[in-house]
């Protein structure tokens, strides 16, 4: 019985967790490594197992740095299923997707660019659509069973719609042994999501510090910095762009707007969600709005006023024509558009319009991993690259570190602290390496010192 960690280690992007209970291979999540663009591609191509030798995908949730990848796995050989909660198989259909067919326009883009070049997309949109065949939902708290030796259950983590974590039990010689893979870990207090679920009697747990050293405002904090920054645009008649991811980070970001424009906070200001893929997952939110995972606040409100996504000066973009002709129009209006770390989709096009003016306000919205555009900007570069072409940076930027849908270090804490009895041995992943080993100090501090960083590749047995 072991585990090999193939990724999210160290790093942020890439989550793969591979067990091996006496033979049957059980991979958790499979996700897409962003950040340095060579690299990145050089690691998304590498499958460093056999993918015809796993017997079980399980998937912690819908974000493509978990998900990302299972259509290589599909395109390479993989022959069962994936299993994920019901709401991460409806997001999955958009997320992969969307993945498919931004890797095949950036192919198309950079081969009309440098001709001869002749780059294939890791996998395209047939590829995703015979991924998705192998998805089958289970409720959590449901066993899944996985074999002889092992069976799984998943449980709410309070990160976004349908995120779980991935409870393996497994049969050794010498009794159960239980391991918790918490996939992105929620908080204990956010806008959308109902806090984390506290499990039990685990043995060895693999727990996300992606904030291992930091602390997050409190949420109610949220509404009074983006009334602020609100109101300043409108004075200005500017600019805001948000990056935002698709999934979540847009829909906590329109609901808090649309409370504001409620109780008169802010006067009524255009709001432009462009992002398709944003537009789909919040028809998602909306189908799933009886699900026991959303936190009081939001269940009571889409029971009382039906769409939370939905009022007077909001528009869902849907075609390019539309999104380019936000560049004509005068401010002030906020855009809300994907990708949520600035690496392809229409946020680009609007970026490059707009971060040389001084009446334009980047809202930094969420984790930017390093190498990419979203943290170049958010680390203050006065010159980027944007579609290859070097643009002076003249707008103001600033980041709220308050939307985070990651425990903070308190939360991270918190949860570790209320598992009873305390794990045999604590693996930090999907963290950068500062991060883990600040947290690494941290629980030195309350007492816990069974606690590893693994490194790419490294193997642990669970006996
Ligand atoms: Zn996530």
């Amino acid at each position: 019985m072991k585990i090999t960690f193939y990724g999210g280690v160290g790093e942020v992007t890439g989550s793969r967790h591979l067990i091996d209970a006496d033979g049957t291979k059980i991979l958790m999540d499979c996700g897409m490594f962003q950040g340095h663009r060579q690299q990145a591609i050089d690691k998304n191509k590498t499958i460093p197992f056999k993918t015809s030798e796993l017997n079980h995908v399980l998937l912690s949730h819908a974000h493509v740095d978990h998900s990302g990848n299972l259509p290589s796995l599909t395109k390479n050989g993989y022959k069962g299923q994936i299993f994920c909660t019901a709401s991460t198989v409806e997001l999955c259909q958009v997320m992969l997707m969307d993945s498919a067919h931004l890797q095949e326009e950036d192919a198309k883009f950079f081969n009309k660019k440098h001709p001869g070049a002749n780059i294939v997309p890791l996998y395209g949109q047939e590829d995703a659509q015979a991924c998705l065949q192998r998805f089958k939902s289970f409720e959590y708290q449901t066993d899944i069973p996985l074999g002889p030796k092992a069976s799984a259950k998943f449980f709410n983590a309070g990160h976004v719609l349908g995120s779980a974590m991935i409870q393996v039990d497994l049969q050794t010689p010498k009794g159960k042994r239980r391991v918790l893979f918490t996939g992105d870990l929620g908080r204990r207090q956010t806008i959308l999501m109902d806090p984390p679920h506290i499990p039990e009697q685990v043995d060895y747990l693999l727990i996300e510090s992606t904030y291992g050293d930091r602390v997050h405002p409190g949420i109610e904090t949220v509404e009074g910095q983006l009334k602020d920054y609100i109101n300043g645009i409108v004075k200005t008649k500017g600019k805001i762009i948000i990056p935002s991811f698709a999934l979540e980070r847009t829909q906590e970001i329109v609901f808090v707007i649309e409370k504001l424009l409620r109780e008169g906070s802010i006067p009524n200001i255009p709001v432009y969600v462009d992002s398709p893929s944003a537009v789909s997952i919040s028809d998602i939110f909306n189908r799933h709005l009886s699900d026991f995972s959303f936190s009081p606040e939001f269940k009571a409100y889409a029971q009382k006023a039906g769409d939370p996504f939905g009022f007077k000066t909001i528009k869902y973009v849907r075609t390019i024509d539309e999104s380019k002709s936000l560049n004509d129009m005068p401010g002030p209006m906020v855009i809300l558009s994907a990708s949520g770390m600035c690496e392809g989709g229409r946020v680009l096009h609007h970026l490059s319009n707009n971060v040389g003016k001084t009446t334009t306000l980047v809202l930094i919205v969420g984790y930017q991993a390093e190498g990419t555009l979203g943290r170049k900007l958010s680390e203050g570069a006065k010159k980027v690259f944007i579609h290859g072409v070097e643009t002076e940076v003249n707008c103001r930027v600033e980041t709220m570190h308050t939307f985070s849908a990651h425990a903070d270090r308190d939360d991270l804490l918190w949860f570790m602290k209320s598992l009873n009895p305390r794990p045999k041995t604590i693996f930090l992943v999907h963290g950068d390496p500062a991060d883990r080993v600040a947290l690494k100090a941290h629980l030195a501090a309350e007492g816990i010192t069974q606690v590893e960083c693994p490194e790419f590749g490294q193997s642990f047995e669970l006996a």
